[in-house]
């Protein structure tokens, strides 16, 4: 029997999530209504290429199903299985990083950029977050009570960090800088001089950097970017990547941090982390049978991905560019377009209102942060082209029968 409404104890959130947002999800709610509803919706709004045309390579599904049937479905270690500590070691050498002094295996980046924060972070501190950026970031700190401190980055300057309201934003409190390249969500390409001028902001400030390089084998042009941390091995740098995004495998939660720095100067630091890997027990252990192969193994499948990206980025760029207040700087990087829209509505609005008559489903600008008095909204072109032509049409549609 249900109690009466005057005695049932409503249980509350913490008061803390209050300052978490995750619009990525959370718009997804209102179309995943529309879906039951019997509507197709156009999902252009997450991150996850096994929801389009992308496979996961068979070799490295082969490895997986060979730990599991070689019984290695324990525990693993907690900082991770050697050989693939081993072949992330390797890796992170071959991108000229330096000065490593711990790897460790985690649950995606996710895990491991949690863990890190939690690692170093105080309570009243800060840690420098770009705007726009992932969520999980402010997320996180604002798990641990930190204060947020978010840096721009500059649209009119392709998007690149604003290195002097970083300079600005640096105070005693600042403990670290996040700093994602390729970006998510402009698919913005960090020039070495902008990282080397960050990395030399962290060393005459003292503060760590976490360099999210998960998207570092989807350049679509140009050489792959430089690692944050192979330009200053002097400075404690945890670098982050994965399986997810690169190899095709985001279900099965790998990703590892590499850190780097002065052995002395980090040691307390990675005694934090490894704390906290080990009270966690470890990550998923036959997923990390994938990780040699993929590091090592056939690498073909990316110039495949590289290639559909790069013909999906130029149709996104040129159909935002043909519809009416909306303004897109081309993204170098990923499978993320961040485009500007001028409109009376807010971009949350907007995209709601795009959701439930067009049947488009972006996420706006306001789920990433962004500079005062500018509306976003951001793109995934993971989609087939037909798909994503239909999308633009209905978005131009939407735009020109609304606000034009
Ligand atoms: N970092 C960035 C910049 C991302 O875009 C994502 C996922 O979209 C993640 C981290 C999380 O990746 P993982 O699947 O490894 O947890």
């Amino acid at each position: 029997m249900s109690p009466s409404p005057e005695h049932l104890h409503i249980v509350q959130a913490a008061a803390r999530l209050e300052r978490v947002r995750y619009a990525i999800r959370d718009m997804a709610v209102l179309a995943e209504q529309l879906a039951r509803e019997g509507k197709t919706i156009l999902p252009l709004n997450i991150g996850d290429p096994l929801s389009f045309d992308f496979r996961t390579p068979p070799h490295l599904i082969a490895a997986v199903e060979k730990a599991m049937r070689d019984g290695y479905n324990g525990y693993a270690p907690s900082l991770g299985i050697p050989e693939a500590v081993e072949a992330i070691h390797a890796e992170a050498a071959r991108k000229k990083i330096r000065n490593i002094q711990s790897v460790f295996l985690t649950a995606g980046v996710s895990e491991a950029l949690d863990i890190c924060l939690t690692a170093l972070v105080n309570a009243g501190e800060n840690v420098l977050t770009p705007c726009p950026d992932y969520p999980l970031y402010s997320a996180v700190l604002a798990k641990l009570g930190a204060e947020p401190n978010s840096y721009l980055l500059d649209e009119a300057n392709d998007w690149q960090p604003d290195l002097q309201d970083i300079a600005r934003k640096i105070n005693s409190g600042t403990r670290a800088i996040v700093v994602s390249n390729p970006n998510n969500p402009t698919g913005a390409v960090y020039s070495h001089q902008t990282l080397e001028r960050i990395a030399e902001m962290a060393r005459r400030n003292n503060l760590v950097i976490f360099a999210d390089e998960i998207y570092d084998k989807l350049v679509l042009e140009g050489a792959p970017p430089t690692s944050l941390a192979a330009l200053a091995p002097d400075v404690p740098v945890v670098t982050f990547n994965g399986l997810s995004k690169s190899y095709l495998v985001p279900g099965w939660r790998v990703g590892w941090g590499v850190v780097s720095g002065e052995a002395a100067a980090v040691k307390p630091y990675i005694e934090g982390i490894h704390q906290l890997l080990r009270a966690r027990l470890c990550s998923n252990h036959p997923q990390q049978f994938a990780v040699r192969p993929a590091l090592e193994g056939p690498q073909d499948h990316l110039a495949e991905v590289r290639g559909k990206l790069r013909s999906r980025r130029d149709l996104t760029v040129r159909a935002c560019r043909m519809t009416p207040h909306m303004s897109c700087v081309a993204p170098r990087g990923a499978f993320y377009a961040f485009p500007r829209v001028d409109l009376p509505d807010s971009d949350e609005q907007f995209v709601k209102k795009l959701l439930v008559e067009k049947h488009v489903l972006l996420v706006h600008g306001t789920g990433f942060g962004q500079a005062p008095g500018t509306k976003h909204v951001r793109i995934v072109f993971l989609a087939d082209e037909e798909t994503l032509t239909r999308a633009y049409e209905a978005l131009r549609a939407f735009i020109t029968e609304h606000y034009v």
